[in-house]
């Protein structure tokens, strides 16, 4: 396994650490899995993927309590990262948060707490206070942000002791490069690392090369599986460390294996150009919000601002930044069949961000939108 520093620390981290979103539930605690996945997790640690990834907020904390389960007895050879929730964000409740987080994970001290989004309610030089207090206390060895700005990052960086920031956590796969703009040579340049969370498209790339671009053919030719070439590719920046979740053994052995070859400058660079983010610009009456998975959809716009599942930050104050100037993440659609002969399309990643767009410009605006 080839490993990089956290940040500008001395902390080894594995280039393919461990996403535990799902282990122990999504929003509700599911345990009908724990040993299995407790299991499994030990095998992604001896493997040597030694930087595990979870978040109070999956599985309402069960997922916490699993890797908890799984690292005892192994503490010392993991890099434990976990996040606090958005409503978490005031002084006092992330220090409660994080009290909560190192009883569920059985841990005196958390490797890495990571914001797990901006709250615009709370002013973040109150939520760096609280992660400032935590680090000094030494009940929180590193802090780092996710679904953050730049401008988030170096307003963060001024607030917190010295070299106590070390990361930013983003999506980033080759569906989804937004991170390349503005993220990654930021992270680059100021020696930060850069978590590439949903590094398989959540799974859409990786068990075979559905666009059918060659994906396969190379990773043929390489001797690996096109999940493998895809991990290889994203982390041969000396910055991202990537967090693919695995379920299952066949995956967490491939996964642990990524690292272990090298991709050609010019295959790199056919991997980039076959990849290049085609961000469209499409009207926003042409997308339907349907409810995708069971999961917590708003259907129209009056529900969008009424926010009644207390979405933070909420579709009004994600149209205030959006105003502001602050640059988000296309949404993601995918084409339907309209019986009209219309353009149409489904809305499959980006619920608020859609509904954000739609309250800042009044609907009268194209959307920057990824189609797949
Ligand atoms: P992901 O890792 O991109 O994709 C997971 C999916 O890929 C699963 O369906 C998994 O299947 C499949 N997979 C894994 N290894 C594979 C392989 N070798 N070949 C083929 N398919 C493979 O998506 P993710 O879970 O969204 O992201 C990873 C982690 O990032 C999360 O678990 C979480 O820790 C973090 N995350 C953070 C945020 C944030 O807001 N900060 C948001 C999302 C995710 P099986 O399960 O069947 O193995």
């Amino acid at each position: 396994m080839k490993t990089r520093k956290l940040g500008r620390t001395r902390q080894p981290i594995p280039a393919i650490g461990l996403g535990t979103m799902g282990i122990g539930g999504y929003s509700t605690k599911d345990a009908s899995k724990d040993d299995e996945a407790v299991n499994l997790l030990r095998k992604g640690i001896d493997l040597g993927m030694t930087f595990i990834d979870t978040a109070e907020g999956y599985g309402a904390g069960h997922s916490e309590e699993v890797v908890g389960r799984a690292i005892r007895g192994f503490r010392n050879q993991v890099v434990i990262a976990t996040k606090f929730s958005p409503e978490n964000s005031t002084f006092h409740e992330v220090l409660g948060a994080a009290r909560r987080s190192m009883e569920r994970l059985g841990v005196d001290c958390i490797d890495l707490y990571q914001a797990h989004w901006p709250n615009p309610r709370v002013p973040i030089q109150e939520t760096i206070k609280a992660l400032s207090r935590l680090v000094q206390e030494g009940a929180v060895r590193y802090v780092g942000l996710s679904n953050c700005s730049v401008r988030e990052m170096k307003l963060a960086e001024s607030c917190l002791p010295r070299d106590s920031l070390v990361s930013m956590q983003q999506e980033y796969s080759l569906l989804e490069r937004t991170v390349e703009l503005q993220s990654l040579p930021f992270c680059r340049h100021r020696g930060y690392t850069l978590i590439a969370y949903s590094p398989l498209a959540q799974g859409m790339i990786g068990g075979e090369d559905r666009r059918g671009t060659g994906l396969s053919e190379m990773a043929r030719h390489y001797g690996v599986t096109v999940a493998q070439l895809v991990l290889r590719w994203l982390t041969h920046d000396e910055c991202v460390t990537v967090i693919p979740k695995a379920s299952n053994l066949a995956h967490m052995e491939e996964n642990s294996a990524a690292s272990d070859f090298s991709i050609s400058k010019r295959d790199y660079d056919r991997i980039a150009e076959l990849y290049k983010m085609d961000i469209r610009r499409i009207p926003t009456d042409l997308i339907r919000v349907a409810d995708d998975a069971g999961r917590s959809v708003y259907r129209s716009l009056k529900e969008a601002i009424e926010n009644r599942y207390h979405i933070v930050p909420s579709p009004v104050e994600l149209s205030e930044q959006i105003l502001a100037g602050e640059m988000l993440k296309p949404i993601k659609v995918r084409q339907v069949n309209d019986p009209s002969g219309r353009d149409s399309y489904q809305l499959i990643d980006g619920r608020t961000r859609y509904w954000a767009w739609v309250i800042a410009h009044e609907g009268q605006q194209p959307i920057p939108a990824i189609v797949q």
